[in-house]
């Protein structure tokens, strides 16, 4: 069970939440493993005080100061046991002891490395994961946080690191085992403590602290989830499921109750941001049911990710968006038919460590676009303008251009397959509000068509293609 940053925003939700987790724990006799983000807000303060620090604005002191007068309030108001209370105040003290040290250090070298960053930024989890764990310690029921750099193993990617699954699987399951005295995390005495674990954090083999990218604490539950064998993850969040599309977009959106792994996926690489990207991976070979729940309603039945088919009268299942991206024209009649141009480019791209989030191809007019969020898109496109200057020279390619200020747009939908006149529809709801489309791709699978379109767009776009297509909401 996995609890966002809105869902331990404070003491009374923190409160809900472990009214949620200890009544599981009570009812269906499992002790459930919870994972927990930082308190709403605190990875940004964490990672602002790191740059004021960086540049020696002492500024980073008063953040520090606010994170210890929110945490000590918390526990105020979730701690009533005295003996408990003290220890964790003496916990969370040593603990933003340490980031202050860490700051200090920032502020004299006058640098924050990528390494660095991640120590800073997962300061929170470290915090929030005591307060659960003690809170639910306060009302009777065994509890122990748990710091997921102990058991997850990543490479040192900092940022967004990858997982080492075997490693991480047995560190794990070698720490849930000892504990409960049961690899499944589930009490069959009834008499087994809840772990609570921090998202988002995990370390290297030389103990070097790293983290799974922002958002990364529903991968981290996933991660948790397959190496316990649960029978299922679930994510609670402040919405009710995932939504047809992003509430704050269209706010006529409504909660998808079932949806397969692969459209799962597709919408939050595209910006759905209910889940991190990479939480499915490790669950689907496992076909682990994935829930999406919302705290603040936790009566609604929610969204089960799982392998299933979308109801054959649902002609697209939702809508996504990735904001602030640019796109990278390369154009030039000489490219034509020339082999080997392809490969130059994205292994160009690719040196300079850009992600490529959507390509499209045009012969007929020798073109290649590429779409990357803009600040590795500026960087790509000085790589290619580099890497390719020989073709830029003798004419092969024309030019190379940056067009800044876009959005990708991404529909999504297993029944799209073999639809004719979809994107016909698509197209001329678009057409009709006179938004200008500045390049399409489709999977060869169907299961998603992507097209970019000028940031401004954006609202008019998404809620002209909910009416199209979406404003009948399934009954029952
Ligand atoms: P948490 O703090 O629980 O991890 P997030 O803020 O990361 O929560 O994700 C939940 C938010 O995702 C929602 O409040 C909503 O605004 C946003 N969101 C974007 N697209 C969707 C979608 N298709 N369905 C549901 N929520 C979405
Ligand atoms: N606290 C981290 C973030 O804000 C991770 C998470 O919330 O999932 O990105
Ligand atoms: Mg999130």
């Amino acid at each position: 069970m996995k609890f966002g940053g809105s869902s331990v925003a404070d003491a009374s939700r923190i409160k809900s939440v472990a009214d949620i987790v200890i009544s599981r724990a009570e009812n269906e006799k499992t002790a459930p493993v919870v994972v927990v983000s930082a308190m709403k807000g605190v990875t940004d303060i964490l990672l602002s005080a790191a740059s004021a620090a960086e540049s020696g604005d002492s500024l980073y002191k008063e953040l520090v100061q606010d994170l210890k007068q929110k945490h000590h309030q918390a526990v105020k108001d979730l701690v009533s046991d005295n003996s408990i209370g003290v220890t964790l105040l003496i916990d969370i003290d040593a603990i933003l002891g340490e980031l202050a040290e860490i700051l200090h250090g920032v502020e004299l070298v006058k640098e924050c490395s990528p390494r660095t960053g991640d120590l800073i930024s997962g300061f929170g989890e470290r915090l929030s994961s005591l307060l659960l764990a003690a809170h639910i310690n306060d009302r009777g029921v065994p509890s122990e946080a748990v710091d997921a750099r102990e058991i997850i193993r990543t490479d040192d990617a900092h940022g967004r690191a990858a997982v080492d699954f075997e490693v991480s699987g047995e560190l794990i399951r070698k720490r849930m085992d000892t504990e409960t005295g049961n690899p499944t995390g589930k009490s069959v005495s009834g008499d087994s403590r809840i772990f609570v674990v921090t998202g988002f954090i995990a370390s290297t083999s030389q103990g070097v602290a790293t983290t799974l990218g922002r958002n990364g604490s529903d991968y981290t539950a996933s991660i948790l989830g397959a190496a316990l064998d649960a029978g299922s993850v679930e994510i609670w969040t402040d919405v009710d499921g995932i939504l047809t599309a992003d509430p704050r977009i269209v706010p006529e959106a409504w909660v998808i109750d079932e949806i397969s792994f692969q459209e799962a996926m597709e919408l939050s690489f595209f910006g759905a941001e209910v889940i991190h990207p990479f939480t499915l991976r490790p669950v689907i070979e496992k076909n682990l049911p994935v829930f999406i729940k919302n705290t603040m309603n936790p009566s609604a039945p929610g969204t089960r990710i799982a392998r299933t088919s979308a109801p054959k009268d649902r002609p697209i299942t939702g809508i996504a968006s990735v904001d602030d991206v640019s796109m990278i024209t390369i154009e030039g009649g000489g490219m034509v038919g020339m082999p080997g141009i392809a490969s130059r480019i994205f292994a160009s791209v690719a040196r300079t460590g850009a992600n490529i989030i959507m390509i499209t191809q045009a012969s007929s007019e020798h073109s290649v676009c590429l779409v990357c969020r803009r600040e590795e898109a500026a960087i790509a496109a000085a790589g290619l303008e580099k890497d390719l200057s020989d073709t830029l020279h003798s004419g092969i390619i024309r030019s190379i251009r940056l067009n800044d200020g876009l959005e990708i747009i991404a529909v999504i939908g297993e029944n799209m397959q073999g639809q004719p006149g979809l994107s016909g529809k698509l197209f001329s709801a678009l057409g009709d509000i006179g938004v200008n489309i500045l390049a399409i791709a489709q999977g060869s699978t169907e299961l998603n068509i992507s097209f970019v379109i000028k940031g401004d767009d954006k609202k008019t776009a998404i809620t002209a293609i909910h009416r199209a297509f979406l404003s009948q909401r399934p009954r029952g």
